[in-house]
């Protein structure tokens, strides 16, 4: 039959094409820097040894298997919000409506369901650059995208008049998505007193604010820093959803845990909203998964586990850090690269915009056997003791 003859074919994924080439590649020196996954210092994925003993815990506990409610694990749901509102929670939870979600992209898909559903605009602004899948998730769902300006390749920081100029360009009650820390893709963050600068246009403007917020801790080490915005905003009168992952800070890529929660005004909005948010989450995929929320919550609502996991937090932005260090170090000190490299050390969060262009990261690929998007932005988390010298070396000779 020929019903799929006009189907044309489309274009790989960026970053799982990155991975297969490097999968090709035979050389011994080879370096994945495309993939926004942590690995530890041998290179290899890291399980956080609390979410080993909260699997180990939940068990021995022998949980049936039964549907969990729509909007998910109700213990579960709580400690997220909690984790994400922090000291604002108790003041919002009142009019606060959340749902277990499919990790960061499942919480963006009911947000960009229920904006399209219900919000007055149909246009969302997204930073220029943003994570790749922002576009898809907002159009597959009926929202135009269009973007603000965000990244200066100047000074490869915010260009922060661009952005606020931008945001009073955009019309009155625009939905606007702000990344709420280490932004992807280029690690570049607002400091406090230009997210205050942030929030006073969204004001405004009378702006819808949406937080993605898929590094909380995983940025600085500290829920509370990495939430400064999302707390900001929750504590003003700003309108606001939040999409949080654990995807990164508790290392569940795979199992697929995260929170959608939005603000309403009062608590008889919450339930109309919340009404709405189960029938959207229903016909979409009826119920989320338990497993990776029941760790989550585990370890969330367990002291000791949660003091421990948030040690290991500390540990893997330490060590991302340090890995920051090492390359400007390597670069500006022992190779004299010509180039300042401030800006390695300047960003935060997985990924790093190197302002290397699609060249170089060519001649990097071919002749150094080292993988990144084109853009020129490396996964801090590819680096590690044994391949941050070659990467540097590599990286002096293609900018020398
Ligand atoms: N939002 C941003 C900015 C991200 O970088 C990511 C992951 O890379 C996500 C959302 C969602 O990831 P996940 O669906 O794995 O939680």
């Amino acid at each position: 039959f020929k019903v799929w003859a006009d189907v044309p074919m489309g274009p790989p994924d960026p970053i799982f094409g990155i991975t297969e080439a490097y999968k090709k590649d035979g050389d011994v020196k080879k370096m994945n820097l495309g993939a926004g996954t942590y690995r530890d210092d041998a290179g290899k994925p890291y399980v956080l040894p609390s979410v080993r003993q909260a699997e180990t815990e939940l068990l021995s506990q022998k949980l049936d298997k039964e549907y969990a409610p729509i909007t998910g694990i109700p213990s579960f749901r709580v400690q997220a919000t909690k984790l994400a509102y922090g000291d604002v929670y108790e003041s919002i939870k009142d009019r606060l409506v959340s749902a277990q979600s499919i990790s960061g992209t499942g919480a963006l898909c009911i947000a960009a369901n229920f904006l399209a559903s219900f919000y007055p605009s149909k246009t969302i602004y997204v930073s220029d650059p943003t994570w790749g899948n922002h576009k898809n998730v907002f159009s597959r769902a009926g929202l135009t995208v269009k973007s603000y300006k965000y990244y200066d390749p100047a000074t490869r920081g915010l260009d922060i008049k661009g952005m606020l100029s931008d945001l009073t360009s955009a019309p009155d009650g625009s939905i606007i998505l702000l990344h709420a820390c280490a932004h992807n893709p280029t690690g570049v963050d607002p400091t406090k007193a230009q997210w205050d600068d942030i929030l006073k246009t969204m004001q405004k403007k009378n702006h819808f604010a949406l937080l993605d917020m898929a590094y909380q801790g995983f940025a600085s080490g500290d829920f509370a820093r990495d939430a400064y915005a999302t707390r900001l905003f929750a504590s003003s009168n700003v309108p606001m959803l939040l999409c949080q992952s654990f995807a990164k800070n508790m290392g569940l890529y795979g199992e697929r845990a995260g929170c959608f929660s939005i603000l309403a005004n009062d608590a008889e909005e919450a339930a109309r909203i919340e009404s709405q948010t189960k029938i959207l989450i229903r016909a979409l995929y009826s119920n989320p998964p338990v497993n990776g929320a029941r760790i989550a919550n585990h370890i969330l609502s367990n002291p000791a586990l949660r003091e421990q996991w948030a040690g290991e937090v500390v540990g893997m932005s330490e060590r991302l850090k340090s890995m920051r260090k090492a390359l400007r170090n390597i670069l500006e000190k022992d190779l004299k690269n010509k180039h300042s490299w401030k800006h390695i050390t300047d960003q935060i969060g997985m990924f790093c915009y190197t302002g290397l262009n699609p060249q170089q990261v060519d001649v990097l690929a071919k002749q150094y056997h080292i993988y990144l998007t084109k853009n020129g932005r490396i996964s801090i988390s590819g680096l590690n003791t044994s391949n941050v010298r070659y990467f540097a070396e590599a990286i002096n000779a293609v900018t020398s």
